[in-house]
């Protein structure tokens, strides 16, 4: 007997090449079967999800939920499995002086996975600016703080933006890539000075310290120190980072995404792996307001539907290192899934820099199940709910 089965969806599992009309069962938090028709008498719980889609758990890959710490952190669970999203990648909001929240307060009190990177300015986002002194960073206590929370921690932030640089320069990101380096996980680094006040082929210097499997976030920035050079042009350390394995993220938040410097992107040949948010409070009331959303705005740049869900399930689960248990529905995977409405209108969505695109399909969340547990989507970012704005 499963305990739960989602009838009649149309499954999107990317990793599996799964595209169709199927029934997925879940027992004991793990994905049970994926087949044609399961019956519910098989099951204890059936939910009719026919007309929706059914994905592997949207993973969001750059989020910020130190919410009662920091002063912008958003609650996980609402940009969580209240938002068809079941796990969350913390982007550093906390740094080795500040950590010991997020076992403690953070990860047990919400149903959604959350993933924290270490921020490598020792107070994480507690202060702002982050970085304002060399003393800002305690490379020892950091390197001990992963190694005391091995089981927590998955890597080590680092924020590409003024004063950090004006003070340290490339020692900053070089001191991170060191503490992520000596305690064995990954680096993940900001780009775009939100302050415009560094040079803008900074980049160039900075890609080449990333290693296979480290994660660059922002990559559609237009602040100074993005991937476009000062010429104009693509730089080409970002070919050559995806090249050795650097994984590119997209983080939207308040300040970071142009849809045309995307476009640009694109049109030079580098195509990103993940979406993501970059969800604080302001952010999710203000600028980009949902995972969901931003499916909607990569559908709106062009992407076909089966990529906007690999770059929301599949691809984060492996720049994670996570693909054998996150981001997609195999047999034996850890049951988190997506449901998801594919909503017909004239929606419009915009960017952080006055730019945007109109699409004529918009992604809602429906609801997510965590580790075979269901949680109906809330009542969304908007006045109105999950919908984008209508052109
Ligand atoms: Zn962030």
């Amino acid at each position: 007997m499963y305990d739960l089965v989602l009838k009649s969806g149309t499954v999107i599992d990317p990793k599996n090449d799964i595209n169709g009309r199927k029934d997925v069962a879940v027992l004991d938090g793990k994905i049970a079967a994926i087949e044609e028709n399961i019956t519910s008498d098989l099951s204890k719980r059936t939910i009719d999800v026919s007309g929706k889609i059914v994905t592997p758990g949207l993973i969001d890959l750059h989020t910020h939920v130190y919410d009662g710490v920091n002063g912008n952190g958003v609650k996980a669970d609402l940009g969580g499995v209240r938002a068809a999203v079941t796990t969350m990648v913390d982007a550093g909001s906390s740094g080795c002086d500040t950590f010991g929240g997020f076992p403690e307060h953070i990860i047990p009190n919400n149903h959604t996975e959350v993933l924290p990177f270490l921020h490598i300015c020792r107070t994480g986002l507690a202060t702002t600016p982050d970085i304002f002194s060399p003393a800002s960073i305690d490379l020892d206590k950091t390197i001990e703080t992963v190694e005391a929370n091995r089981d927590v921690i998955r890597g080590i932030k680092a924020r590409m933006v003024s004063p950090a640089l004006e003070i340290m320069g490339m020692e900053m990101p070089r001191m991170a890539k060191r503490a992520a380096k000596e305690s064995g996980v990954k680096l993940m680094v900001h780009i775009g000075d939100t302050e415009h006040r560094y040079d803008a082929d900074v980049i160039r210097d900075l890609l080449p310290i990333l290693e296979e499997g480290d994660i660059v976030t922002h990559l559609f920035t237009a602040n100074p120190g993005g991937v476009i050079g000062s010429d104009g042009k693509l730089v080409p350390e970002a070919q050559e980072a995806k090249d050795r394995g650097v994984w590119l993220d997209t983080a939207h938040g308040r300040a970071n995404f142009s849809f045309d410097i995307g476009a640009r992107i694109l049109d030079q040949g580098l195509v990103p792996h993940c979406i993501s948010t970059d969800l604080t409070l302001p952010g999710r009331q203000n600028t980009v307001h949902s995972m969901t959303e931003m499916m909607t705005r990569f559908l709106a740049m062009g992407f076909s539907l089966n990529e906007v869900v690999a770059m929301s399930t599949v691809n984060p689960a492996m720049s994670l290192n996570e693909a054998d248990r996150l981001g997609s529905l195999g047999i034996g995977m850890q049951a988190d899934i997506s449901v998801l409405d594919i909503k017909d209108g004239n929606w419009i969505v915009y960017d952080v820099v006055g730019g945007s695109r109109t699409i004529d399909k918009a992604v809602i969340p429906v609801l997510a199940v965590k580790c075979g547990k269901v949680f109906e989507a809330g009542w969304g970012p908007r006045t109105w709910g999950w919908d984008p704005d209508q052109v």
